[in-house]
């Protein structure tokens, strides 16, 4: 049965992984007793190291899961690992601590970390110590009982306490119960809990601590443990540990903690021994000494791990089918890692992506950037004729069949350079960039954001950090490229018949298109007030209204002697000669609207017009009347503008950014983020963390389960024998 102990240790701690669940557990040694009864010094001796937190306050608020793992003395010569070193499970970063102090520094710090409203804790503390002067052994520490409440340890507290406690006392663990020689074992807490919960004392070991306190004979009696028979007996030990500076400290080894070996056995030595051999030699049948109490440990754990085995292999048995079942079932035994769900999504996301850059076309881009032109050519036809009244004069000197171009006032013609050098200098080349870079930013947004990038928060916003990235460096390269090919049009534009009839054309229907926009506008009011009648009178009204105001204006500015001041207002006071302001009649939002209205049926007016000349005569002969129909002219403009930007924002960005984006993804996610990081990212997404659990507990079950099926083996072989014969 060698190693048999070590083997489930290991597989105890597997399993520990895998389910908390108390068909899963291997028993492993709970160390209770009341607060100084000596239960710390006790685990030091038995480790041979001072290591747990000290203090007066409280220092075990958490159970700390000590499994000591028996290293062969000859390991560390051999090899660059430490001969005695603690390991911390949870916390990776922190490796192997070879200085006990560090260890007894960390403890103290984890166990400081319970915020002290709960003031004790069930999150357990792992801590591995290797050594080859220490069993395997799994031993818990637990938080002392509390004897007597008081100020600052309240009897909640105490309450907590022997919860805590008996979370951990319950089968299949042993129990170490440690009591104090000088204190009665009827006041002992750690007795009356074991008693509870193993009333026939049948996995209880009892320790009585501080022996050197009493009469040696005395001492002997409890060691006896007559008055309070345990099936597993007592051990009797003496301890106490030695001072931080003094003869007893280690000379071999660590300088930083005493070795407490040492000391404590020459002091049992000393107590057990000599005169005292008479109460505690070996044909007294006591137990007394560490280091019986360490083989009593290693004896009474195997013999517990052995008889679980049989129950231990079933339990697992059935977790594994049971696992194996839904792994079936869920996943149709599907395997998966984090690195393939990375994959995955990677080329789920370029694909994603390049489906998407589909919508960019060239044709495509061009569309959209034209309609951003017409935006800026409407605006500055409205800017410069439809705000002017002399507008009305040009449609009428294009019916005059003899004026020749060449003989149209001077007026039209710079208004039509103004006009021409106002849309090729409005920031083309910033615009049309920016308004593809915008509609690729909106694309790569929305893939960052879908499915399954919801449960990925970091790497989504990586996704758009750097794709912003590349879209603000390329976007200045690009926007100035742009500008500098459409230079030419600022000074120039030629134009040829089809490109003019193609403009004029298109211009006729974005007229169609504001007049239907103003159309429905009137309309919208007419509706709110009730009727074309009503809309006439209130437009006729607000007409009046804006004269009567105009004259006014005028009216002031040139009263003489005032020097331009205006007139004292009187508040709320109509004027006199103001067209009678119906209060009653029209209410200010109605005012509001007829305002609106006027400018809406006299833009109308003009619009119709305007599109009448385009559809005039004249306009129809050629490009050589521009200056007669400025708009058909300005839409060919923007056509060339529109057709210029498309073909170099499509090389400068568009391509750019379709070869760069897939090869960023690679280098800055695929290729940068590291193991740890892809598990991280894998379990992000629930469905994937689900199936990796799943996955993930049935490969620990199957290992755990072929080491048991191993040892179970064994254990027949090496019964084999002894029972056949
Ligand atoms: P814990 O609170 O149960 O962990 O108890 P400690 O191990 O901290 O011991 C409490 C006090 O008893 C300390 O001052 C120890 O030095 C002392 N002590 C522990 N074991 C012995 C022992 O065997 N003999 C004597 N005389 N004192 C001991």
């Amino acid at each position: 049965l060698l190693q048999l102990t070590r083997k489930l240790i290991e597989i105890r701690s597997v399993l520990l992984s895998v389910d908390q669940s108390e068909a899963l557990q291997l028993p492993s040694i709970v160390v209770i007793g009341s607060q100084s009864s000596g239960k710390s010094s006790v685990l030091e001796a038995i480790v041979g190291h001072e290591f747990l937190p000290k203090g007066d306050n409280m220092v075990t608020r958490r159970p700390i899961e000590l499994t000591l793992i028996n290293t062969p003395p000859n390991a560390a010569s051999s090899s660059s690992t430490p001969a005695e070193y603690g390991v911390f499970p949870n916390m990776p970063g922190m490796g192997k601590i070879t200085s006990f102090a560090t260890i007894q520094k960390t403890l103290t710090d984890l166990n400081l970390s319970v915020p002290p409203e709960l003031a004790v804790s069930d999150d357990p503390i792992h801590l591995q110590i290797h050594s080859p002067h220490v069993p395997d052994l799994t031993l818990i520490d637990l938080p002392g009982y509390i004897q007597i409440s008081s100020m600052d340890q309240p009897e909640q507290l105490k309450d907590k306490i022997s919860g805590l406690c008996d979370k951990y006392i319950r089968e299949p663990n042993i129990i170490l119960a440690v009591c104090a020689a000088d204190v009665d074992l009827a006041n002992s807490p750690a007795l009356r809990a074991s008693r509870r919960v193993d009333p026939l004392g049948t996995r209880t070991i009892g320790v009585v601590t501080k022996m050197d306190l009493v009469k040696p004979e005395h001492g002997a009696t409890i060691v006896r443990g007559e008055r309070y028979p345990l099936h597993l007996g007592y051990v009797g030990v003496v301890c106490k540990a030695p001072p931080t500076t003094g003869v007893f400290r280690s000379i071999r080894g660590d300088k930083e903690t005493p070795n407490v070996t040492g000391a404590v056995l020459r002091r049992e030595g000393e107590f057990f021994g000599g005169e005292n051999a008479r109460f505690f030699g070996r044909d007294q049948k006591v137990m007394v000494g560490t280091d019986t109490l360490r083989r009593r440990l290693m004896d009474v754990l195997e013999t517990s791990m052995s008889s679980s085995l049989h129950g231990i292999t079933n339990a697992v048995q059935l977790e594994l089918e049971e696992a194996s079942y839904q792994f079936k079932v869920q996943y149709n035994d599907r395997r998966i890692t984090s690195e393939s769900y990375m994959a995955e999504t990677i080329d789920a996301l370029k694909a994603r992506f390049k489906e998407y850059t589909a919508q960019f076309t060239k044709p495509a881009v061009r569309s959209k950037l034209k309609d951003m032109l017409d935006e800026k050519v409407m605006n500055i036809l409205e800017r410069l004729y439809w705000d002017d009244p002399r507008t009305l004069e040009l449609a009428k000197q294009a019916e005059d069949r003899k004026l020749t171009p060449d003989e149209l006032d001077t007026y039209w013609k710079y208004k039509l350079e103004t006009a021409s050098s106002l849309l090729t200098k409005s920031g083309v080349g910033r615009d049309s960039t920016g308004l593809v870079a915008e509609g690729l930013r909106q694309l790569i947004d929305s893939i960052a954001t879908g499915e399954p990038f919801t449960f990925h928060p970091s790497v989504s916003e990586r996704i758009t950090e750097f794709s912003h990235a590349i879209l603000r460096e390329r976007m200045g390269m690009t926007a100035d490229q742009v500008e500098n090919c459409i230079k030419p049009y600022k000074y120039e534009v030629e134009v040829d018949d089809r490109e003019w009839n193609l403009g004029r054309e298109r211009s006729e229907d974005k007229f169609t298109q504001e007049i239907k926009r103003c159309d429905d506008k009137l309309k919208e009011i007419q509706n709110k007030l009730g009727g074309s009648r009503k809309l006439k009178s209130l437009i006729r009204h607000v007409g009046e209204l804006e004269k009567w105001e105009e004259d006014r204006r005028k009216r002031r500015y040139s009263t003489p002697g005032v020097g331009g001041a205006v007139e004292e207002e009187k508040d709320g006071a109509i004027e006199e000669g103001a067209p009678v302001l119906d209060a009653y009649k029209y209410s200010p939002a109605q005012i509001i609207d007829g305002r609106h209205a006027l400018l809406l049926s006299n833009r109308l007016n003009l619009l119709k017009i305007r599109q009448q000349a385009l559809k005039s005569r004249r306009c129809k002969m050629g490009p050589d009347q521009s200056a007669f129909c400025p708009e058909a002219f300005l839409a060919v403009v923007a056509d060339k503008l529109a057709y210029t930007s498309t073909m170099f924002i499509n090389i400068e960005l568009l391509e750019q950014f379709f070869y760069q984006f897939p090869r960023e993804i690679d280098s800055r996610i695929l290729y940068d983020l590291d193991r740890d990081e892809i598990a991280r990212f894998a379990r992000e997404n629930p469905k994937i963390k689900q199936h990796l659990d799943l996955q993930e507990r049935k490969d620990k079950l199957e290992s755990v389960m072929r080491s048991l099926q191993s040892l179970v083996n064994l254990q027949k072989d090496a019964k084999g024998p002894s029972t056949s014969s």
